[in-house]
């Protein structure tokens, strides 16, 4: 129409009414229809996409149970920030021995002796990870060059290494050369594997006579640690007797002695863990609990 158009156009010069009529008539009709096809193109678009909206999800409400101060938390559950993590742990000297720290303020630590054992550890390090608790690893030397990815995850986890002696000797029957060797053969294999030198020693069977406990002080710096809480895990009393007695036993302050050695102590930390939160205690390391002592 528009060839016709423009032709008559040339041909006479003029355009008739006529031809003005048909040509607004037409870009009316031909603007109308784009116009209307446009809408269809957006208004389809929009009922796609709105198709597409996955429904809202259904809010279940979640009720815990008040009967205690600690609600167990879920796997899935976002983490909640350790307290701990922001606790100093410079702790300054003086007393060459430790039994406990300041009996005042809520921290206790949990420590675990003659490690590790290559079950039992990582056992313990999941059940310790779920609950966002630090600990003490009081480990053998010689088996800290036989497992060496597990001292690695120890550290990593942010718990705190130990010496606990090469092959786990009675301290008193050495002379003071042997016992210097001994721990800084150990404190050398720690510091091989994982970067980080031990800053306390616990002596086998907490044998250790005073005047070794000033000698080890003096030439090392590391305080001898002991413990106040001591649940006789190693005679293998069942779990449940080794959790009630970490869980009465514990008060302020404590340390806890434990073994990651023996299969049923870890068996019977969830419930000694557990019921130290129920009761309102907070997980620090040794060197921490030395740090928070005379504050
Ligand atoms: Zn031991």
């Amino acid at each position: 129409m528009n060839g016709t158009f423009w032709r008559e156009k040339l041909r006479t010069g003029v355009t008739s009414p006529l031809h003005w009529v048909s040509m607004i008539v037409m870009r009316f009709f031909t603007s109308a229809f784009t116009t209307f096809v446009l809408f269809l193109s957006v208004t389809s678009c929009g009922f796609l996409k709105k198709e597409k909206v996955p429904p809202a999800p259904v809010s279940v409400p979640v009720t815990a149970p008040k009967t205690s101060s600690y609600t167990p938390r879920s796997l899935n559950a976002a983490p909640l920030r350790n307290p701990n993590v922001a606790l100093s742990g410079a702790f300054q000297g003086g007393e060459a021995s430790h039994s406990f720290g300041n009996r005042s303020k809520p921290y206790i630590a949990m420590t675990f002796d003659d490690g590790p054992h290559p079950v039992h550890t990582p056992r313990l390090l999941d059940m310790l990870k779920r609950r966002n608790i630090r600990a003490t690893f009081y480990v053998i030397g010689h088996k800290v060059e036989r497992y060496p990815h597990i001292i690695r995850r120890i550290v990593a986890e942010g718990h705190e290494i130990g010496n606990h002696t090469w092959k786990h000797d009675n301290l008193t029957k050495l002379s003071n050369a042997q016992i210097i060797a001994d721990l800084q053969r150990s404190t050398n294999a720690i510091a091989k594997v994982t970067g980080v030198r031990p800053r306390t020693m616990r002596p086998p069977y907490g044998a250790l006579y005073g005047a070794q406990r000033q000698m080890v002080y003096n030439r090392l710096g590391m305080p001898s640690i002991l413990w106040d809480v001591d649940p006789q895990d190693w005679k293998r009393p069942g779990p449940s007797v080794v959790s009630s007695r970490i869980v009465n036993g514990t008060k302020p302050g404590s340390i806890v002695l434990a073994h990651d050695l023996h299969g049923p102590t870890v068996d019977a930390m969830p419930a000694a863990l557990d019921g130290l939160l129920r009761k309102g205690h907070q997980f620090v390391t040794v060197s921490q609990l030395l740090a928070q002592k005379g504050q």
